[in-house]
């Protein structure tokens, strides 16, 4: 049986960030996925100023012309009404996962990590794993990083996701005709506490529509409305997937098992940005292997691993709060007039959009307008129909 210091399952961005962080720093890796790259994933591909920086900090690559679109031009919607047409938003760059994430692969290659590629896990137990093809392979840490469906997460807590609190996407990649502009289009009302989104690449428009599942009884009814209303080909088979978006889990590993990315239910609940996050925890997780390691003391790995990944989740719970203007049905159209109306709140939620602004730093903001907020919820529960 073949031995590494650390098995990372999974290489998407955060497996990817894993086995090269590991790899760069001098340990034997392997980098285990079902899948042979390029392969395809379900995304917006949506590439934010957070996920810019955490690719530089991890990969040492820059957003080049050939794997990204960029622009700085958002379009927000309400069912297909323009509340806000911005031209000179901050800048966003988009990318064909398929391509991106063969990137980074072939980036933990470089760096050294072994790969184990078309089989996925079967079996883990403490320090071993086994692939469906029969090959057996031990480790002193494991980080699963193999996404929302995670066998390692299955494995240590019985079920990768809560069915009811989690969001559900559906998507489709469709032709990008001449007349289409580079605009990033978000529609606020295309799903209850999601969005719609168009999302312009080289070749192709991505269109989608994602929310909280439980509260989204019929989202291929939602997805058939929104590709009318973009004008995309409506004989287009959708494909779906569920997103954690802000369920994440609380002890995200044990002893020397660590999850990251959506393993991890690391997705921003108001963005649905997921790629930053998952870079950020993979990376996080390899420090944490290589510490416990260091250590001579892998069942540690955790209790690292909890202290660095403590910031992204609590970033999680702060979007929460923001979740509370944008979603509910007493206070949404005043978020949605706000956005209109070009105010504050509009520059704010392009920030975070980009990916260039932190929640915390937010907060005042937000608690500026807590006592109107309020009031809407007090006029909203009692049902006043005044002048709004
Ligand atoms: C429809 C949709 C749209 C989205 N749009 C955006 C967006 O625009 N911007 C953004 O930032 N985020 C977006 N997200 C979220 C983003 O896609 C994820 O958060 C991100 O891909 C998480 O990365 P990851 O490395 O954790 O997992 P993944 O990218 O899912 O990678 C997991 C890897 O593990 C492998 N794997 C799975 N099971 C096994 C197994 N049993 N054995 C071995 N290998 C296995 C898979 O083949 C895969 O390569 C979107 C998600 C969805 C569903």
């Amino acid at each position: 049986m073949s031995e590494y210091d650390i098995i990372v399952v999974g290489s998407g961005p955060a497996g990817s960030a894993a086995a090269t962080t590991a790899a760069k720093a001098g340990y034997s890796v392997a980098v285990v996925d079902k899948a042979v790259f390029p392969r395809n994933k379900l995304c917006g591909g949506l590439f934010t100023g957070r996920s810019q920086k955490a690719m530089r900090r991890i990969f040492g690559q820059e957003v080049t012309q050939d794997l990204f679109v960029t622009t700085d031009h958002m379009r927000l919607l309400s069912k297909g009404r323009v509340l806000a047409d911005i031209p000179g938003a901050p800048p966003v760059h988009l990318t064909m996962r398929r391509d991106f994430d063969a990137m980074l692969h072939g980036e933990a290659i470089k760096a050294g990590a072994i790969p184990y590629l078309g089989h996925p896990i079967s079996e883990l137990g403490e320090n071993a794993l086994t692939l469906r093809d029969g090959t057996q392979l031990a480790f002193k840490v494991l980080i699963g990083a193999d996404g929302v469906s995670s066998f390692v997460a299955k494995t240590l807590f019985g079920r990768s996701f809560n069915p009811d609190t989690i969001g559900f996407a559906l998507e489709i990649e469709t032709p990008r005709t001449p007349a289409k502009d580079n605009a990033v289009e978000i529609d606020l009302d295309a799903a209850s506490w999601g969005y719609g989104w168009s999302f312009p690449k080289h070749k192709s428009v991505t269109v989608g529509v994602g929310g909280i599942n439980a509260r989204n009884a019929n989202m291929k009814a939602n997805m058939t409305a929104y590709v009318r209303q973009t004008d995309s080909d409506e004989e287009l088979r959708f494909k779906g997937q569920y997103l954690p978006f802000g369920d994440y889990r609380k002890k995200p590993g044990r002893g020397n098992i660590l999850l990251a990315g959506d393993a991890a239910g690391l997705v921003d609940p108001v963005t649905g940005e997921g790629i930053a996050l998952a870079m950020e925890s993979g990376s996080y997780a390899a420090e944490a292997a290589i510490k416990a390691l260091q250590n001579k003391r892998p069942q540690t790995a955790y209790v690292h691993y909890s202290k660095l990944v403590k910031p992204i989740q609590r970033s999680i719970d702060q979007a929460k709060i923001w979740r509370m203007i944008m979603f509910p049905k007493a206070t949404k159209g005043y978020f949605r007039k706000a956005l209109e109306r070009g105010s504050s709140m509009q520059a704010k939620y392009l920030d975070l959009l980009a990916g260039e602004a932190e929640y915390a730093d937010l907060r005042g903001a937000l608690l500026r307008r807590i006592p109107n907020l309020g009031w809407r919820f007090i006029k909203h529960r009692l049902g006043f129909k005044g002048p709004a």
